[in-house]
C-alpha cells in the first residue's frame, strides 16, 4: 500500500507503494485511513523539534473506518467510524482513571509499536499512527468511535488540532464567560483556541500573528480583536485597560512568544503554554515576579482532553453549528502532494490541508 516515510531528519518524504502492514495482535485494530490533516507536528518531527526514530510513517491526525479487529478487541467492530487518538485512552491506567487521558501510560508503547513493514523491517508511525498511510494498525486504546455519518474529512480534523485547541481553552485554561482571552499564533491549533475561547464565551478574544490572512481568518473564527506582534500593546491597552488578559494561550513553541505569553495575562491570570517547543531551548523568570504575579502557568498536552468523552462533544458543538471545522479545510490534496502541504503549512498559507485517500 501507499504511505508518507520520512528516511531522515529534513528530508522530504517519501512516497512508497510498497509499505506493509504486521500482524494484528489480539489487542489491535486495522483501520483504512479516509482522512488525514497535516499538523504542524508533522513538519516539527522532520526537523527534529520532535525526537523521533527513522524511518517513520508520519501523520498523527486521522479518521477512517475499522477493518479488522484482534480477538481480544470489543472496544470496537469491523465497520466502526473511528476517529484516531495520537494519545491512546486505555481507560484502565492511573491517569486515565484520574481523568486525564491525555497522560494515558499507554502512550509510549503506542508509539513504539512498530506496525509497518517496510522492506521486511518493522517500521513505527508517528505517535504510533502514521496516518499518511492507507490502512494503520494500533491498538484499541487509539480509537475513538464516532457517529457513521459524521463525515471523515471533518472528524479527522478532531484527531489533534481541533482537540489540542479547543481543548487547551476549555480544559486547560478553563476560559469562563465574560473573560478576555489573547491567542499568540493563528496557525489550525491556535484558530481551534480561538473557536474553544468564543464557545466559553469569553467577552473579548485577540488574535495574534505575523500573517495578515490569519489574521483575517482569526476573525471568521470569533477572534473579537486581531493584530500583528508590534500591535499588541496597544491591543492589550485598549482591551484590558493595561492590566493584562484573564487567559492568555501560546499556540506556536518558541521561547519569546511563551514568555510573551506570560507576560500577557493579568496578575492572578492564567497561561497556557499548546505549542510544542524543542527540547533544548529554555525560559527565563525572575524567582520574584512568580510571587507578585500569582499567576497561573500550565501546560497543554492534546488540550488537557479526555478524548473518549470530549471528542464526541465536539462533535456535538459541530452538530449544533458551534464549531466551525469546514471551513478550517483549505486545501485537499492526494497523499502525493504532503510535501507541498508541508510548505504551504510552513509559509502560512493554509489552515488545514486534508488528505483524501
Ligand atoms: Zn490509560
Ligand atoms: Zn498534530
Amino acid at each position: 500500500m501507499k504511505a508518507a516515510v520520512l528516511t531522515e531528519l529534513n528530508k522530504d518524504l517519501e512516497i512508497r507503494d510498497d509499505v506493509g502492514l504486521g500482524e494484528l495482535g489480539p489487542n489491535d485494530v486495522r483501520v483504512k485511513i479516509a482522512s488525514s490533516g497535516v499538523c504542524h507536528s508533522d513538519v516539527s518531527v522532520q526537523n527534529g523539534t520532535i525526537p523521533s526514530g527513522f524511518p517513520v510513517v508520519l501523520g498523527h491526525e486521522g479518521a477512517g473506518v475499522v477493518q479488522e479487529v484482534g480477538s481480544a478487541v470489543s472496544r470496537v467492530a469491523a465497520g466502526d467510524h473511528v476517529i484516531l487518538s495520537f494519545i491512546p485512552a486505555c481507560s484502565i491506567c492511573n491517569p486515565c482513571l484520574r481523568q486525564q487521558s491525555y497522560l494515558c501510560e499507554q502512550s509510549g508503547p503506542q508509539a513504539m509499536a512498530a506496525n509497518f513493514r517496510i522492506d521486511g523491517n518493522p517500521v513505527a508511525g508517528m505517535t504510533g499512527l502514521g496516518t499518511f498511510a492507507e490502512e494503520l494498525i494500533v491498538g484499541d486504546a487509539g480509537v475513538v468511535k464516532i457517529d457513521s455519518d459524521v463525515p471523515l474529512d471533518v472528524a479527522a480534523l478532531i484527531g489533534c488540532g481541533v482537540t489540542t485547541g479547543v481543548g487547551a481553552s476549555i480544559n486547560s485554561a478553563g476560559v469562563t464567560p465574560g473573560s478576555s482571552v489573547v491567542i499568540l499564533g493563528c496557525g489550525g491549533v491556535g484558530i481551534s483556541a480561538i473557536q474553544g475561547a468564543r464557545i466559553a464565551g469569553a467577552s473579548e478574544i485577540l488574535a495574534v500573528d505575523t500573517v495578515d490572512a490569519k489574521l483575517e481568518q482569526a476573525k471568521h473564527f470569533g477572534a473579537t480583536h486581531v493584530t500583528k506582534p508590534e500591535g499588541f500593546e496597544d491591543a492589550k491597552n485598549a482591551i484590558t485597560g493595561g492590566e493584562g488578559f484573564d487567559y492568555a494561550l501560546e499556540c506556536i513553541g518558541n521561547p519569546n512568544t511563551i514568555r510573551a505569553t506570560y507576560d500577557a495575562a493579568r496578575r492572578g491570570g492564567t497561561a497556557v503554554i499548546v505549542g510544542v517547543g524543542r527540547m533544548e531551548e529554555m525560559l527565563q523568570f525572575s524567582a520574584f515576579e512568580f510571587f507578585y504575579g500569582d499567576k497561573t502557568l500550565r501546560g497543554s498536552l492534546y488540550g488537557s482532553s479526555n478524548v473518549r468523552t470530549f471528542m464526541p462533544e465536539l462533535l456535538r458543538l459541530w452538530r449544533a453549528g458551534k464549531l466551525d471545522l469546514e471551513s478550517m479545510i483549505s486545501r485537499r490534496i492526494k497523499l502525493d502532494e504532503v510535501n507541498e502541504a508541508f510548505r504551504a503549512m510552513q509559509a502560512g498559507e493554509v489552515i488545514r490541508t486534508v488528505i483524501d485517500f
